[in-house]
């Protein structure tokens, strides 16, 4: 699609939402949304976040009458109000349509059998992977979340060809067919996980042991779930469909918009949406667009792996670092595991930027320490404190490790 027919199709989003929905109503009032055309007037206007959308609980951004509303989903709400996203029949079969488009892409076929771990309910993982299933006819074994004993045994006795999940809950699965001696038993073939961010090094354990191509796929419950972007068997970059949402991308900090293959926070308009659509969403992802076509020939445009969210952003001698950038740093030296922890501090006003990483057995501390140094400052332009540290010494958690210490005052 051109830019003039996704512009027109936002600013007709904009209109409606304008008129019918209560949460735009007051978003929008007094902005001219009549006679706005633009590209750069489309930019003028205000963001959505995930705040206003917790003030519009329960449905203040619903934008159909009452009757054309056939479910809800809900994010996981951590903190505070959840929020409720309602869907109309048209919305419900957009999604399916994406969701099929991406099991496309990920080389899926009828002759598959699908293995779906994420949870079914209010959250919107587990159905919406369901519906692409059936809408592409393949076969469904909707486990849902949990019991890793009878995911195995359900993989192992129906042959599942394909596994859908979280990339910690592959890695949880890898691990247990690993220590069960099942390799043998198990027919994957590939995997499309997402949902969160995840390096190289969770990449090729699950690799090793599953022996899968895998595929990431990127979406959230605000925007009908997962399955608005995937990557393709090239893996450059996951192809978004700009037939049902807009891409931006901003600076985190002013909001501008940033040109293509600059790297900022993910802003969404879902220009399609009945039952609540979103102008201008602000997702919290760090990505960017990836200019040019991708080699396997699709027209869809490509965003690039997450990098992190916006929140976790570290600001540093005037320089702006997500923690994943470091973590791709200690990735491609030889030596570092894993397990790595960022700590600010202050010494003399001035901050200081430790990195503290475990090193695998055999290793020279002050020989990686350096090359940590080094390969710091040309990469992220910081002259980081290396912390060299052995398997083990760093917490380990059961739930999101804590990647950052700020001891900054
Ligand atoms: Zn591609």
């Amino acid at each position: 699609m051109n830019e003039l027919t996704i512009m027109s199709q936002c600013f007709a989003q904009v209109r409606r939402a304008a008129k019918a929905s209560p949460m735009y109503r007051e978003k929008f009032a007094g902005l001219p949304v009549e006679t706005m055309m633009t590209r750069e007037q489309f930019e003028t206007l205000p963001f959505t976040t995930k705040q206003d959308l917790r003030d519009a609980y329960p449905m203040g951004m619903q934008c159909v009458p009452n009757e054309e509303i056939v479910r809800v989903h809900s994010s996981s709400g951590t903190t505070g109000m959840p929020v409720i996203m309602p869907y109309s029949a048209q919305d419900i079969e957009d999604w399916a349509v994406m969701m099929e488009r991406c099991y496309q892409f990920a080389g899926v076929t009828t002759a598959d059998r699908i293995q779906i771990t994420p949870g079914f309910g209010l959250w919107t993982a587990g159905l919406g992977f369901q519906a692409g299933a059936e809408r592409l006819g393949a076969m469904v074994i909707p486990t849902g979340a949990g019991n890793t004993d009878r995911q195995l045994q359900l993989m192992r006795d129906l042959e599942a060809s394909v596994l859908i999940g979280t990339s910690s809950y592959a890695l949880v699965i890898a691990e247990e067919v690993d220590k069960r001696g099942m390799r043998g038993d198990i027919h994957l073939k590939r995997g499309i996980f997402g949902s969160e961010r995840w390096g190289d090094k969770i990449r090729e354990r699950i690799y090793e042991t599953l022996g899968i191509e895998f595929f990431d796929i990127y979406g959230l419950t605000e925007i009908y779930g997962p399955g608005i972007a995937i990557d393709c068997h090239e893996h450059t970059g996951m192809h978004y469909f700009n037939d049902y949402i807009y891409c931006e991308i901003i600076d985190p900090e002013t909001g501008r918009v940033l040109p293509d293959s600059e790297q900022g926070e993910i802003v969404i308009t879902t220009f399609r949406k009945e039952a609540a659509p979103l102008i201008r969403y602000r997702t919290r992802d760090i990505s960017r667009i990836i200019p040019g076509e991708c080699p396997c020939g699709s027209p869809f445009p490509r965003l690039d792996r997450i990098v992190g969210r916006s929140d976790d952003m570290i600001k540093i001698k005037g320089t702006n670092i997500y923690p994943a950038q470091v973590e791709e740093i200690l990735k491609q030296i030889e030596g570092f595991s894993s397990e790595y922890r960022i700590v600010l501090e202050n010494e003399e006003l001035r901050d200081r930027m430790i990195v503290q990483a475990e090193m695998k057995e055999g290793y020279d501390p002050e020989n990686l320490a350096e090359t940590l140094v080094r390969e710091c400052k040309s990469g992220i332009g910081i002259r980081v404190v290396p912390q060299v540290m052995k398997i083990g010494e760093l917490p380990r958690s059961e739930k999101k490790t804590q990647r950052v210490v700020d001891n900054r005052y």
